[in-house]
């Protein structure tokens, strides 16, 4: 039985460790590389003190708040028949044979067979039985096990079980060796713990540790602030999170638990709302109009949604207390002209705007969007890049013209993370954009805006999240949604196909090329490394040359020069490429009206997020765009996935599809949230929790706000501020 779902808990994430201490007992960094590490821990063996401080556990504390990362219920053995397969389950076994075997391409595998149960076996052995309960198990590239998994050990395992030709198969399947000299109560017959470890730090002994720690010790932690009546208290959570008697409690635990998470962090975001309030700027006079100028030259009409996050954004604007405020809007919403609108109001007090995007092909985009709407109302736009600093002004920003011409008015520069380091530096930078926010880490988002004095900020999103979780996420941001697409939007097509229909796909695609159209294909990244990538895309790109001759294919990835990059880009909006492979580096913002065919290779790799992210480079103009899906699902529940995006073209939708099928996920981790990381909680599975948090947080420190009647309390959210002192001003 799967307890938690398959929630990993890095044994490194720490938010949960409530650092009281560190005020106490001075920095933890002391003890990291000493033996022995804490009174505390003075009665147990240097060897499992090691272990101990490999799982950073420093003190009794961190201890008792080691939580497992899921349960095992070995209190009874599982028979298994066809409808178990596709599932997780843990099964119990002897090895009965085993065998190494090199596979092609040199990676070798490791092969088991294991009898199911054996001491239930009664009639003899038939080859049928034989079938249900011999499990073969193969682990890839790790020969080494075959020294532990000989003939004859009793093992249980946890994994997926599949079914093939010749039987029953798990692959990569978790175990544990059974030693009759150990403990039994404490590994078997029970629901079971299974702790996050590091290399060298043995499951069943750090079972054998906690147990003796937890449950054979009082619970020693008080509650330090008033916990709602129908959660159990800590004392009795914390031994039930470990080795629960029953489900229930196991489950009332970790509810109680993940509550204390919550609570901690609706604190912490309800403490920075307050104390941002309390920064007040003042704001320069208008010097000219040039936002309505602005929006009268557009070729277009703002949509309502346009219009109505703009005049969220001059209001904001009017106040003041700094804005800082997240437009959230689906691919194609046109986020831009609210960043630009945004920057032109900055431009109009006298001050510089920093736009700041997570790719050169995006900046230099953005470059020449801002360019064509900005320097008609006199604005100079400059950008800054790696590649290209201010050598690439434009023309209109040579000394002289600026003497006469931006004289008092601000100016905005368009950048990558080149704008984080030293060379940018700019006075009065009174608006930080980041667009694609979540491409980007906290601390970098945080640096940007620390170029300027208590600027307004505005972040930019697409990826979809649900509302009103967004709402209690970002509970100290303002959000703004655009939840309109600008008209004259044909929906797009999309299809998923399997690889041996490609001859099709490029055929269409060869078809949408005469008529003028033009296609992106993409391929994924296959390895970490950006040369594996390269090398896969450029094999595509080679293949596909020949099929569309003699219209021109262009090729993009990571590893090229940025002016190479530029490049393609450039031809490609021209309309010279016909056909782009790349990697997903054009993943977010590229916006090329006139392609109107994408087709994703090996789909199955990207998530449904990306995948609609990938889309959204298409469908943007009148003619109508189709996106083809090559995957080679392997599972039914990879081929679901797809069929989602064959269903849906909006991206809220298919992001809570996405949580239902994939399981919710920390997805909205630190770098999105510039918050502590959750250790147990899920903003989705524990929904309830979180709204009950947010308005208990908000209660409590009305009622208190020094937090008087809890200090210690006080202490742990003065450590977090401390801590993430700089995070405040970012969301
Ligand atoms: P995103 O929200 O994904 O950043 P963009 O800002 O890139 O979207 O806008 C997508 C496309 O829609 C661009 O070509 C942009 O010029 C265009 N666009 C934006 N707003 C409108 C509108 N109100 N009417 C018509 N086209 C628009
Ligand atoms: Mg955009």
């Amino acid at each position: 039985m799967e307890m938690k779902g398959e929630k990993k808990i890095p044994a490194k994430k720490t938010a949960l460790k409530p650092p009281p201490k560190a005020v106490s007992s001075g920095p933890k960094e002391k003890s990291k590389s000493l033996l022995p590490p804490s009174a505390d821990f003075a009665h147990l063996s240097s060897t499992q003190r090691l272990w101990l401080q490999k799982l950073e556990i420093h003190d009794r504390r961190d201890l008792l708040f080691y939580l497992p990362r899921r349960h095992e219920d070995r209190t009874r053995s599982l028979e298994l028949d066809g409808s178990r397969i596709g599932q997780s389950l843990v099964v119990r076994g002897v090895v009965q044979q085993s065998k190494s075997a090199w596979w092609r391409g040199g990676r070798g595998v490791f092969e088991v067979a294991i009898l199911l149960n054996p001491e239930t076996i009664t009639e003899p052995l038939t080859s049928d039985l034989l079938k249900r309960r011999l499990l073969r198990c193969r682990w890839y590239g790790m020969p080494f096990l075959k020294k532990s998994l000989c003939q004859g050990r009793e093992l249980i395992l946890y994994g997926k079980l599949f079914k093939d030709k010749e039987g029953l198969l798990m692959t990569h399947p978790e175990f544990e060796i059974l030693d009759s000299s150990e403990d039994s109560t404490i590994h078997l017959n029970r629901l079971t713990p299974i702790y996050p470890l590091t290399e060298g730090v043995p499951q069943r002994g750090i079972r054998a540790l906690l147990y003796r720690e937890i449950m054979e010790k009082p619970i020693e932690v008080a509650e330090f602030y008033p916990v709602p009546e129908d959660l159990i208290s800590l004392q009795e959570a914390i031994p039930n999170a470990h080795f629960p008697d029953d489900p229930h409690l196991l489950q009332a635990s970790m509810r109680r638990l993940v509550y204390d998470e919550f609570f901690i962090l609706q604190c912490v975001l309800a403490q920075r709302r307050e104390g941002r309030k309390k920064i007040l700027k003042e704001r320069a006079p208008r010097k000219m109009e040039l936002g309505k100028e602005f929006l009268a030259q557009l070729s277009f009409e703002p949509t309502k949604a346009q219009r109505r996050v703009i005049a969220e954004i001059e209001r904001d604007l009017e106040n003041p207390i700094p804005m800082h405020r997240l437009v959230q809007g689906d691919v194609g919403s046109g986020k831009t002209l609210i960043a630009v609108y945004a920057m032109v109001l900055a431009v109009e007090r006298g001050q510089h705007a920093a736009l700041m995007a997570p790719t050169e092909i995006l900046a230099e985009q953005h470059f020449l969007n801002l360019r064509r709407w900005l320097e008609p109302l006199g604005i100079s736009v400059g950008l800054h890049t790696s590649a290209k600093k201010k050598s690439d002004r434009s023309p209109m920003d040579s000394p002289e013209i600026q003497q006469t011409l931006f004289k008092g008015k601000g100016s905005v520069t368009v950048g990558t993370h080149a704008l984080l380091f030293d060379s940018f530096v700019t006075e009065q930078l009174g608006l930080v954009v980041i667009d694609e926010q979540h491409k980007f880490g906290v601390m970098q988002r945080l640096t940007l805006v620390q170029k300027g004095q208590n600027p307004d900020v505005l972040v930019m999103t697409a990826t979809p999240i649900p509302r009103t979780l967004g709402m209690t996420l970002y509970g100290d941001l303002e959000v703004s949604v655009i939840d309109e697409l600008p008209p004259g939007r044909s929906p797009i097509v999309t299809l998923c196909r399997k690889e041996n229909e490609l001859p099709k796909v490029w055929a269409f695609m060869r078809k949408q090329v005469e008529e003028g159209r033009q296609a992106y294909v993409v391929y994924p990244l296959i390895d970490e490394s950006e040369k594996v990538e390269a090398k896969a895309v450029q094999t595509e790109y080679e293949r596909i040359i020949p099929l569309m001759a003699p219209y021109r294919v262009g090729l993009l990835h990571g590893r090229l020069k940025p002016d190479e990059k530029e490049a393609v880009m450039k031809d490609f909006r021209a309309g010279l490429i016909k056909v782009l492979v790349s990697t997903p580096v054009i993943e977010v913002g590229v916006d090329v009206p006139n392609a109107t065919l994408m087709v994703i290779e090996n789909a199955e790799r990207f998530g449904l997020a990306q995948l609609h992210q990938l889309r959204g480079r298409i469908g943007r103009g009148a003619h109508k765009s189709y996106c083809a899906l090559i995957g080679e699902a392997k599972s039914l529940e990879g081929w679901q996935r797809l069929k989602v995006m064959e269903e849906s073209c909006d991206g809220f939708k298919i992001a809570e599809k996405d949580f239902a099928i994939r399981g919710p996920g920390n997805i909205f981790g630190t770098e999105q949230s510039g918050l502590p990381p959750l250790r147990i909680g899920d903003f989705l599975r524990d929904f309830d929790l979180l709204q009950r948090s947010r308005k208990d947080a908000g209660e409590l420190l009305k009622s208190d706000p020094e937090l008087k009647k809890f200090p210690q309390l006080k202490r742990q959210l003065d450590a977090i501020h401390l801590q993430r002192k700089t995070l405040a001003t970012v969301g």
